[in-house]
């Protein structure tokens, strides 16, 4: 009999996670998987459903107060029950084949390091990680001697047409994006929007926090500076093509003129399903594609006036050391300000750039407490610019 692979998933409960519970029951779950750890960050109920589908060993769950519901739902299946940040890093640490990287935002950062560490092959969700720390993060993978396989459905796409072994034919990787739900509105139109229609994606599925960067597409932003520290193509080649039908999900053009492109059902578990078995390709329960069905595909220019964030991520990326680890502070902290209502949309790009223009990030990362503390600074700074503005406009 051969050994089973043991895998771990950080965010089981998110919307990533679920997906991949997905494909892991889909192989057979613990017939064909030794799960050794799921993580959550609240959802005690489905964190405890979802360890006992698959038997997991353990279930971390972030929020402590959540421990007696976990400690409940889990009595008498033999699963271990952990809470806190601590809890969490350390059983992320714990070596195993695989492990499927799909925190929400920053706090996927030290889990996802405590993984590269232990020497696991990572499945990456959390693109966070590469823009908080992307140098950090390659030198602590080649020190482990491991590797990174992308899972955000571009960076997969890109991985499976990028030739390796003809790196130096490459001409330009192509990242594409839907343009979100606001794709085709004025900027006036985008002033009022609300907060159900920010979370509306025209064709992905989505957690809260990624549903609303693709609305002000800090999301694509966030994914160039991902392609910049997971590729070996400098990142003025790589380009952004609005791509409304999500079908398209990257492509890399060579220098003899041929383009490489993968396509697919806007559905994660392919991307999901390529990283988990590569270098095997398997299967994965979602639809094929129906040309007929679909009739065409389109593409328009990326406009940098209506979305900012695109011009934003690309001045981060270009100005480098922790200054993308503070656009990406300042996002998460204006982005839930707007979803609890607090600032009007177009006010999250307007805080992120006044964030980088006042903050001091030329230094590099020498270490993930750098990363933390920059992340601390831009956070606060965020606040105070928020409250600035607000004074201002009132
Ligand atoms: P969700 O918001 O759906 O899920 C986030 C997961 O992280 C949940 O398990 C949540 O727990 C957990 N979590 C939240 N905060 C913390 C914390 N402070 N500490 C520990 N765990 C926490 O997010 P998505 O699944 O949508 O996205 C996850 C990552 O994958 C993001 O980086 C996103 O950009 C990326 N990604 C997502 C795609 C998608 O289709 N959704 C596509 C490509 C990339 P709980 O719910 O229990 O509170
Ligand atoms: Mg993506």
């Amino acid at each position: 009999m051969v050994a089973r692979r043991s895998i771990s998933v950080l965010g089981s409960t998110g919307s990533v996670g679920c997906s991949t519970l997905d494909v892991i029951i889909d192989h057979g779950g613990a017939d064909a998987y030794d799960v050794r750890v799921l993580t959550g960050g609240a959802n005690a109920a489905l964190l405890a459903q979802q360890a006992i589908s698959v038997r997991a060993s353990l279930a971390v769950i972030q929020n402590e107060a959540a421990l007696p519901d976990l400690r409940e739902a889990l009595s008498g299946t033999g699963i271990e029950a952990a809470a806190g940040d601590a809890a969490l890093v350390a059983a992320a640490g714990e070596g195993v084949d695989f492990c499927l990287s799909a925190i929400a935002g920053a706090a996927g950062l030290a889990p996802t390091l405590a993984a590269v560490r232990a020497g696991s092959v990572i499945g990456l969700a959390n693109k966070e990680s590469m823009v908080c720390a992307g140098p950090l993060v390659n030198r602590e993978v080649a020190r482990a001697g491991t590797r990174i396989l992308p899972v955000d459905s571009e960076h997969s796409a890109i991985f499976q047409v990028l030739e390796h072994d003809q790196t130096h034919a490459i001409d330009r990787i192509v990242l594409t994006a839907s343009g979100g739900p606001f794709r085709t509105f004025s900027l006036e139109r985008m002033r009022g929007v609300t907060r159900e229609e920010a979370l509306n994606h025209p064709n992905w599925s989505m957690g809260t926090g990624i549903s609303l960067d693709s609305a002000t597409m800090f999301n694509k932003g966030l994914e160039l500076i991902e392609a910049d520290q997971l590729f070996p193509v400098s990142g003025e080649r790589i380009e952004i093509l609005v791509h409304p039908q999500s079908i398209i999900h990257s492509m890399v053009g060579y220098r003899d003129g041929s383009v490489l492109a993968q396509l697919g059902a806007p559905d994660m578990r392919t991307p999901i399903a390529y990283a988990l078995g590569w270098p095997r390709r398997v299967s994965a329960p979602v639809e094929q594609l129906d040309f007929v069905a679909l009739s065409r595909l389109d593409f328009e220019a990326p406009d940098e006036l209506r979305f900012p964030a695109l011009r934003i991520a690309r001045e981060a990326m270009m100005a480098g050391g922790l200054a993308p680890c503070a656009m990406n502070a300042a996002k998460e902290v204006a982005a839930t300000a707007f979803l609890d209502q607090r600032i009007p949309f177009l006010e999250i790009a307007a805080v992120v750039e006044n964030v980088l223009e006042e903050f001091d990030h030329a230094t590099e990362a020498a270490s993930l407490e750098d990363v933390i503390a920059a992340d601390r600074r831009a956070r606060t700074h965020a606040y105070e610019i928020m409250q600035r503005r607000a004074r201002r406009s009132a």
